[in-house]
């Protein structure tokens, strides 16, 4: 994917072949489990995100839904991409408008990013200030659902 003009070769942090399929194995086991299902459209935005290894654009899953043919009707991507939210499959990044798959296993947990700005390079890391910003928002009087952290920067590989 095109980012910032940078000239070294950035590498796909995705996952492909029998990578891929145990992932997608494992995310159907674990809808089955939630009594929720893996439906196609649901498995095949799961399968986009997870060869891209890093946040993807609606539109582009949009674009490279349909393996051959027309493109897929924008609802449908985005009625997949709002259950494999729900499910903690994926995590919107909301600083670039994109999406990215959850390579954990917890739901609802909170989240952070290290967003490399020149490869797009993106890791989910523990946050370790959530308690924290919970707390602070209790003492605020905020009931706090969801905690995002999205810091940018530049991975070990473009600082190079
Ligand atoms: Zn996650
Ligand atoms: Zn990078
Ligand atoms: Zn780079």
């Amino acid at each position: 994917m095109a980012h910032a003009a940078c000239d070294h070769d950035h590498h796909n942090h995705g996952v492909a072949g029998d990578g891929l399929a145990a992932e997608l194995a494992a995310a159907e086991a674990r809808c089955a489990t939630a009594d929720q299902r893996l439906t196609a459209p649901r498995r095949r935005v799961l399968e986009l995100l997870l060869q891209a290894g890093q946040p993807v654009k609606a539109y582009d899953l949009i674009a490279s839904y349909a393996i051959d043919g027309p493109p897929a009707k924008p609802p449908t991507v985005y009625r997949a991409l709002d259950f494999l939210e729900k499910q903690g499959f994926a995590h919107r990044i909301e600083s670039l408008n994109a999406y990215v798959a959850c390579r954990k296993e917890a739901d609802g947990h909170a989240a952070a990013f290290l967003i490399c700005d020149c490869c797009g390079a993106t890791r989910e890391i523990e946050p370790r200030a959530s308690a924290e910003i919970i707390a602070a928002g209790a003492s605020a009087g905020y009931a706090l659902t969801a905690v995002t952290i999205e810091a940018h920067g530049l991975c070990g590989d473009c600082r190079g």
